[in-house]
């Protein structure tokens, strides 16, 4: 169902499909992906059930399979991400059930090398490397906020009391702390102060980390030192709470409240996907309204 929801989604939004490999102790003879295809095909069959329905078809804008590394992922998602530094809005979801390799592609591994350093970290250095080289032509502002969202309530990852410098454009989180990127080194040490604020919540409240969202954001503010016009751009890097379906009958309390919310917002982050992929833009065409329809219309040529 899921593979078939995100099918629908075309347009200018993209979907990837990363197959994690199989880890020790893991049954590597039980693989339910049968065939990926060099085009973002993926023939997925349940070897359980034998001689039944045949596989199922999906396609997607590509898969990544077992052994794709995280360099080769990031690539795929580079160009994309550079246009942050153009003044444009991008977003990364990392959408899976728990223990499908969401956080390893977004953060990389616990104690990751370089080589093994997930989206966040090289999305961060490669626009602050970029910035770095454009600095004749265009100065730039970089300034970073991590939160992570938990039964409808935000916590602030970054929380060090370092001023905001970075000017938001309408798409920060008020008062989360925002703090300004200005070498790579500092990159890495904001990483960790985020990984590691929520990882001492994990361990507290046993695997939080699965149940809530995290949210990395990179926001840009550019000035052309000829022409004097600014620019800015927003880069959200998201790794999703796990997206498996929990029984409501079997669970209670916390768990229950937990997963109601969970839902929730899934659900409403799928039909905002959706309905941008549809390309449908709600107007009011009365004059009064001029400046929101044009804002509408400009948004809505930039999701098409
Ligand atoms: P999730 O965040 O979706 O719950 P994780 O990213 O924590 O899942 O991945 C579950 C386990 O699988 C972790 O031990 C992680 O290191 C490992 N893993 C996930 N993806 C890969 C991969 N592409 N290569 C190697 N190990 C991986
Ligand atoms: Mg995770």
């Amino acid at each position: 169902k899921l593979f078939n929801e995100i099918q629908e989604l075309k347009g200018n939004i993209r979907v990837y499909c990363r197959i994690r490999p199989f880890r020790p102790g893991e049954d590597d003879k039980s693989s339910s992906v049968e065939y990926i295809g060099d085009n973002g095909e993926l023939v997925l069959s349940n070897p359980t059930k034998q001689g039944k329905e045949g596989g199922k078809n999906f396609t997607f804008n590509k898969v990544f399979g077992p052994t794709t590394t995280q360099d080769a992922v990031f690539k795929d998602i580079q160009p994309l991400i550079r246009s942050v530094l153009d003044g444009y809005n991008v977003c990364i979801f990392a959408y899976g059930q728990t223990g499908s390799g969401k956080t390893y592609t977004m953060m990389g591994p616990e104690k990751a090398t370089e080589k093994e350093w997930g989206v966040n970290y090289r999305a961060l250095n490669d626009l602050f490397n970029i910035s770095h080289d454009r600095r004749d032509t265009i100065t730039y502002e970089l300034g970073v906020q991590m939160i992570e969202i938990y039964n409808e309530q935000i916590r602030d990852l970054l929380g060090s009391g370092i001023q905001n410098t970075t000017q938001p454009n309408g798409l920060a989180v008020p008062d989360a702390t925002m703090c300004p990127v200005t070498s790579t080194s500092h990159v890495i040490e904001l990483m960790q102060t985020g990984h590691d604020n929520r990882a001492m919540s994990a361990t507290a409240l046993n695997e939080r980390s699965s149940r809530s969202h995290s949210v990395v954001t990179i926001h840009v503010r550019g000035q052309d030192l000829k022409t004097g016009n600014t620019l800015r751009g927003a880069l959200h890097l998201v790794d999703l709470a796990g997206s498996e379906r929990v029984d409501r009958s079997a669970v209670t309390g916390d768990r229950l409240k937990e997963a109601q919310h969970i839902n929730k917002s899934l659900a409403a982050l799928g039909d905002v996907i959706f309905s941008l992929s549809q390309k449908n833009a709600h107007v009011n065409p009365d004059v009064s309204s001029y400046t929101e329809t044009l804002s509408t219309l400009k948004f809505a040529e930039r999701v098409s």
